[in-house]
C-alpha cells in the first residue's frame, strides 16, 4: 500500500531522501584532499598550453580505452569525431548504472569523485564543450548529495578560468535511460525512449547539438592514462587482450565486489585470484558475463577471455562487466526467467518486437516445458527487428539456456 496516500512521486522521493543517510566510505577524497595530492594539475597544464589537445587525443587512442558503459566504442576516436563537428557542442555523462549486477561506477564515484570530474573537464576542453549534463541514477541519493557538494566546491574555487557549465540531472529509475539516446531524451525532459540512428548523438545529440556521450568510468581513467602514458593502460591485459576492466562481481563467491583486473582475465581466474574462490559448499555451475543481457555460460566454458568482442562467438557479451557467478544451487533456467521478467518490465514499449516479444517470452518460459522451436523464432524476430539493444539482447539468456544447459529442459 502507498505509505503516503495521494502524494506525488516527488513528495515520496523527498521523504525517502530525508531518511537516507549518506555513507562516507573510508578514504573519501574530497576537493581539498584531491587538490593537495596534485589533482587538477593536469587540467591546468591543458588550459595553460603546456599540453595540446591533439597530443591528448593521441594518448587516448594509443591507450585503447573503450567506452566502459558497455558499448565499447574507442574513447579517443569519439573525442575526434565530436571535435570535428561544428559548435556549440554538449556533453552527456551517463551515471545511470542500471544494468543488473553493475555497481562499479558508484564504488568509484563515492570514493574519488574528482578523478572523474577532472577527466570530464579534460575531455570537455579537448573537444570544446560548452555545457556538461551529468545524468545520475536517482537511487544513488548519497552520491547525489556528495556530488552536489563537491561541484559547489569546484565552482567556488575553479581550477580553470572559464569552466563549462555543469548541470546535474536526476534519472528516474528507468533501465532504458541508460541507453545513450534514451538518456538524452530524458535529459531534454521527454519520456526516455531510444532514438532511431542515424543520425548518431555525436552529430545530433542533446538539443540537436553534437554531443560527446560517456559513461562515468571511461572518464574516471582519463587522468591516469594521460599522466602515466598510454602504455600504462594498454600494458595491462591477459590472454591476448589489452587494458584494465572493473568487474562488478556478485553471486556465489567468497569475496564479491568491484575487482580491477586485466582485460581478458577468465572467469576461473577472476573467481580464484580476485574473489577468494567459491563460497564454501558451492560448486561453480555457470556465469552471467555481462549483467542481464550478456547471456549465461556454463562452468565448463571457464577459459574464455572476458573482454569486448571475445564473447560474441558464444552468443554473449561483457557489456559493463557485471559478472554474476552461479553455483550448483542455482539454475540457468531460473536466471533466464528472472532476466526476461526484468526486460518485460523495463521495455520502453516503443517497438512491437520488444514490447510484445518480452511478454510472450515470459509466458513461454514460465511453462514447465519450453517450446524451444517457438522460442528460437521469437528470439530471431526480437534480435532482427527491435530498435535498440534492450530488445535485441533480451533473448540472449534464453538462447544460452537452450544451447548450453539443455539438461535443465528435459
Ligand atoms: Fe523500447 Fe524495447 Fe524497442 Fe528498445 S527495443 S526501443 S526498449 S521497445
Amino acid at each position: 500500500q502507498n505509505p503516503v496516500p495521494n502524494a506525488s512521486c516527488e513528495a515520496i522521493a523527498e521523504k525517502v531522501e530525508a531518511k537516507s543517510v549518506r555513507h562516507v566510505p573510508d578514504g573519501f577524497i574530497d576537493y581539498a584532499v584531491y587538490r593537495s595530492q596534485g589533482g587538477y594539475a593536469l587540467l591546468r597544464d591543458c588550459i595553460s598550453g603546456a599540453r595540446d589537445a591533439e597530443s591528448i587525443i593521441k594518448i587516448m587512442e594509443d591507450s585503447g580505452l573503450r567506452g566502459l558503459g558497455g558499448a565499447g566504442f574507442p574513447a579517443g576516436r569519439k573525442w575526434r569525431i565530436v571535435r570535428a563537428e561544428a559548435g556549440p557542442r554538449l556533453m552527456a555523462v551517463n551515471i545511470d548504472e542500471g544494468e543488473p549486477g553493475t555497481f562499479k561506477d558508484r564504488v568509484y564515484l563515492e570514493r574519488d569523485p574528482h578523478r572523474f570530474l577532472e577527466g570530464m573537464l579534460i575531455a570537455a576542453w579537448v573537444v570544446g564543450i560548452e555545457t556538461i549534463y551529468i545524468y545520475l541514477r536517482d537511487e544513488y541519493h548519497g552520491c547525489r548529495t556528495m556530488l552536489e557538494a563537491e561541484l559547489e566546491k569546484l565552482r567556488a574555487n575553479p581550477p580553470m578560468q572559464a569552466m563549462p557549465k555543469i548541470v546535474l540531472r536526476r534519472g528516474a529509475g528507468a533501465y532504458i535511460c541508460g541507453e545513450e539516446s534514451a538518456m538524452i531524451e530524458s535529459i531534454e525532459g521527454k519520456r526516455g525512449m531510444p532514438r532511431l540512428r542515424p543520425p548518431y548523438v555525436a552529430q545530433v545529440g542533446l538539443f540537436g547539438r553534437p554531443t560527446l556521450e560517456h559513461n562515468f568510468e571511461t572518464l574516471h581513467w582519463v587522468r591516469d592514462i594521460v599522466e602515466k602514458g598510454s602504455g600504462w593502460f594498454s600494458g595491462h591485459g591477459r590472454n591476448g587482450r589489452k587494458g584494465l576492466r572493473s568487474f562488478s562481481v556478485s553471486g556465489r563467491v567468497k569475496e564479491p565486489g568491484v575487482k580491477l583486473a586485466p582485460a581478458g582475465v577468465t572467469i576461473q581466474e577472476l573467481i580464484d585470484e580476485h574473489c577468494g574462490g567459491m563460497l564454501d559448499g558451492h560448486q561453480f555451475y555457470g556465469y552471467l558475463p555481462g549483467g542481464a543481457s550478456g547471456g549465461i555460460l556454463p562452468a565448463s566454458m571457464n577459459a574464455i577471455p572476458l573482454d569486448f568482442d571475445t564473447l560474441q562467438p558464444y552468443g554473449c557479451f561483457i557489456g559493463s562487466a557485471a559478472v554474476v557467478v552461479l553455483s550448483d544451487r542455482d539454475t540457468a533456467t531460473n536466471a533466464a526467467r528472472n532476466t526476461m521478467n526484468f526486460f518485460k518490465h523495463e521495455s520502453c514499449g516503443q517497438c512491437t518486437p520488444c514490447r510484445v516479444g518480452t511478454a510472450k517470452a515470459v509466458t513461454l518460459i514460465e511453462q514447465p516445458k519450453w517450446d524451444v522451436g517457438l522460442l528460437a523464432e521469437l528470439s530471431q524476430v526480437m534480435r532482427d527487428a527491435s530498435i535498440c539493444g534492450l530488445g535485441q539482447a533480451a533473448p540472449n539468456p534464453i538462447d544460452c539456456v537452450i544451447k548450453y544447459f539443455p539438461h535443465e529442459l528435459v
